[in-house]
Parts: C-alpha cells; sequence; structure tokens
C-alpha cells in the first residue's frame, strides 16, 4: 500500500481529494478521471502505478509520440513516421494492459509529436470538446514546466479549457498535476519531481515497483529515453494558477537544448495570441 512522505502540504480540499482520488486503499469510484498525456508513455511515467486504481478512467493522448524528423525516432530504422506512431501505440496498449487499461478507454488527437502547441486555441478547443463528452471530475495532466513544448502544451490546453468552462459553468473539474522532468538549476535534467513546490510522494510497493517495470519496459523504442526515470515514488499535486506568457522558469529549458524547433519565447508568443484569441487573455493569475 502507498504511503505518504516528503513534503507534508498544508491541508486544504484540495490536497484532500489528491489523496482521496490516488490513494490505495478506497479508490474514489464516484470520480471520474481524465488523464492527459502528450506523449504515449507520459501515463506510465507519471502515473503508472495509479491507473489500476482508477476505476473510470479514460486516457487522452496529445500526440502520436512520432516526430517529423527521423534522428528523433527511437528507432530510426523504420520506413515511415506512420509506421513508427504505429509501434508506439502498440507499445502503449501492451503497457497498459498490464494495469487493466483497455484500448476503449484511450483517445489520442493524433497531433505530431513536437507540434501539439503548433495550434493552441484548436488544441484548447478540442480539450474542451473532450471535457464536455467525459465530463471528468478530476483532470491528471503534466505540469508547465519547460520540460517538453508538447508537456506545456498539455498543461495550456486543460488550464484553458478550464478556465473557459468556469466562465461559463462555474465549475471545472480539479487539475491535478503528475512530475515529469524538467531542467534543474545546476543545468541536469531533472526526473520525478517537480518544480519548487511541494508534492503528495506516494511511495510504490514492491508490487506496485514490479509491475511498473514491466510496463516501462513495453516502451521498446523509447528505452533510452525512459533510463532516468525512476520507480520507487510516484509524485502528484494540485495544479497551480500559471501565468503562461510568462517563462516556467528562469534561464534555459530542458527543450531549448535540442533543436526541436521551438524556443521558450516563442512558446510564450503563441500562448499569449492563444489566450487572446480564446477570450482568456487576463484570466490567469495576478502578476
Ligand atoms: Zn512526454
Amino acid at each position: 500500500m502507498p504511503t505518504s512522505s516528503g513534503h507534508s502540504p498544508a491541508p486544504s480540499p484540495s490536497w484532500t481529494r489528491v489523496y482521496r482520488v490516488l490513494r490505495h486503499p478506497a479508490p474514489a469510484a464516484e470520480e471520474r478521471v481524465l488523464l492527459v498525456a502528450a506523449h504515449p508513455d507520459d501515463e506510465t511515467i507519471g502515473a503508472g502505478a495509479r491507473l489500476e486504481l482508477l476505476p473510470n478512467l479514460r486516457i487522452l493522448h496529445l500526440t502520436d509520440g512520432a516526430p517529423l524528423e527521423r534522428r528523433w525516432w527511437g528507432d530510426p530504422t523504420l520506413a515511415t513516421r506512420e509506421v513508427y506512431a504505429r509501434f508506439r501505440r502498440r507499445e502503449l496498449e501492451a503497457a497498459l494492459a498490464l494495469a487493466g487499461v483497455g484500448p476503449g478507454q484511450l483517445r489520442t488527437l493524433g497531433i505530431t509529436d513536437q507540434c501539439a502547441s503548433e495550434d493552441l486555441v484548436a488544441l484548447t478547443r478540442a480539450m474542451r470538446d473532450e471535457i464536455a463528452e467525459w465530463a471528468p471530475s478530476v483532470i491528471l495532466t503534466h505540469p508547465y514546466e519547460g520540460g517538453h513544448p508538447d508537456h506545456d502544451a498539455a498543461a495550456f490546453a486543460v488550464h484553458a479549457a478550464c478556465r473557459a468552462l468556469r466562465a461559463v459553468s462555474g465549475g471545472a473539474p480539479l487539475v491535478v498535476e503528475f512530475a515529469c522532468y524538467h531542467l534543474a538549476t545546476d543545468g541536469t535534467l531533472r526526473t520525478g519531481a517537480f518544480l519548487g513546490r511541494s508534492a503528495a510522494t506516494l511511495r510504490l510497493t514492491a508490487e506496485q515497483r514490479e509491475r511498473k517495470k514491466q510496463m516501462l519496459a513495453c516502451f521498446r523504442t523509447q528505452q533510452r529515453t525512459l533510463s532516468p526515470f525512476g520507480i520507487s515514488v510516484e509524485r502528484f499535486r494540485p495544479a497551480p494558477a500559471y501565468d503562461f506568457s510568462d517563462p516556467p522558469h528562469a534561464g534555459r529549458l530542458h527543450y531549448e537544448q535540442f533543436d526541436w524547433g521551438i524556443t521558450g519565447e516563442e512558446w510564450q508568443v503563441r500562448a499569449e495570441a492563444a489566450l487572446r484569441a480564446l477570450g482568456l487573455a487576463g484570466t490567469g493569475p495576478r502578476r
């Protein structure tokens, strides 16, 4: 059974709910959860041990996990981008089957990997439609940390869709984040922990660790990418309010170390323009 350790977040209704939804035993059967992941494998990295505890779960992937450029593929010997995307889908289904999650629980927007931030307005509208259809009480997703532009796009779309929903109906699902990765101040890649703020740290049992190891092993084309990720704990927190026109942290972002076709500054310009187009400019936290 997972236990909490590490930071002791201040008790608040949203923290209480995070624990109620994610800790075993007594998974909250009445909660409908939408897990929004940028890539096939993010759900396993961030919340692999939680998935079997969530009876009303749908998982939405933004991308098919296959970038345009072959040099970024986990297996550059494959014939086409579409073939690589099919490999990634099969790996995903094999991993999730180990957690009792079937293909019928999966949805994908099918965007090309590395391109999720290209049209943040369309992405937010698609997210709003998915939320309207599944009607989740809780959304589990990425934090805004500059780890990958697609992760930040997922955070943007969830927050923007929820802000729009709140404006119309007065309510929106509770947004909970799973820890991903970001560039630490010493220039190293920090995995499985949040930037700055506190987290609920759920320690995996031996059985959960073994299953998560097997799930991660299913992503055969991603083994090099997955090697820095541990399996001993998973961390979660209620999402903070973000100003997406500000960088997630000072200095260089993790994805700016690679030639993925976008800088942090360009990402923020896209976010600002999308917030204006969606009528959400100025609805974020006050600076
Ligand atoms: Zn990812």
